[in-house]
């Protein structure tokens, strides 16, 4: 199997199964640039891939990158995918099953708690969920993982330093992805 063939057959699988939509970034394109812009001054122009690059869970629908097609979907979007289903869990969770009350508790918790930049527990917290389920995907389908990446990306500018303690992070992961 291709492995667009092998995310699209997980993709159908998991709509049916989580009730989730699956698109890209051209959907909803001027929200996604307004954020792109906000992204790109707060991270002092470090952070420019967020239409390109990054996907982004708001309420139950994942929008992968702006260029992004099923059709052309690489075997590493399966791991985003899955990353991205913690997410929309999440976002029911605290809404008591309702997407659409946890995406408002979400996006303060994951935006300015306690603090919105350097100490920012939620977005370190859920961020760093979603990458556990990323990597034990990632393993799953034989690749390595290397800590590092995921250490940076938790403490550098793809979150906007999300958490500074980098010891903490590599420890975190290493013990969780025995
Ligand atoms: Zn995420």
């Amino acid at each position: 199997m291709e492995p667009n063939e092998k995310f699209m057959s997980e993709m159908e699988r998991v709509q049916k199964v989580y009730g989730v939509r699956v698109t890209n970034k051209k959907e909803k394109y001027w929200l996604w640039r307004s954020i792109d812009v906000v992204l790109r001054i707060l991270s002092l122009g470090k952070k420019k891939t967020f239409l390109t690059e990054f996907t982004t869970t708001l309420f139950e629908t994942i929008y992968f990158p702006v260029d992004w097609t099923p059709e052309n979907a690489d075997a590493l979007d399966i791991v985003t995918l899955h990353h991205e289903l913690v997410h929309v869990s999440r976002i029911r969770e605290l809404g008591d099953g309702e997407a659409i009350h946890g995406m408002f508790w979400f996006t303060v918790a994951y935006l300015f708690l306690p603090l919105p930049i350097g100490f920012a527990w939620f977005r370190y917290k859920w961020e760093r969920e979603g990458y556990l389920k990323g990597a034990q995907i990632a393993k799953s389908l034989g690749y390595n993982i290397d800590l590092e990446v995921l250490v940076d990306a938790l403490s550098g500018p793809s979150y906007i330093w999300a958490w500074p303690f980098k010891k903490g992070i590599r420890k975190w992961f290493a013990e969780h992805l025995k």
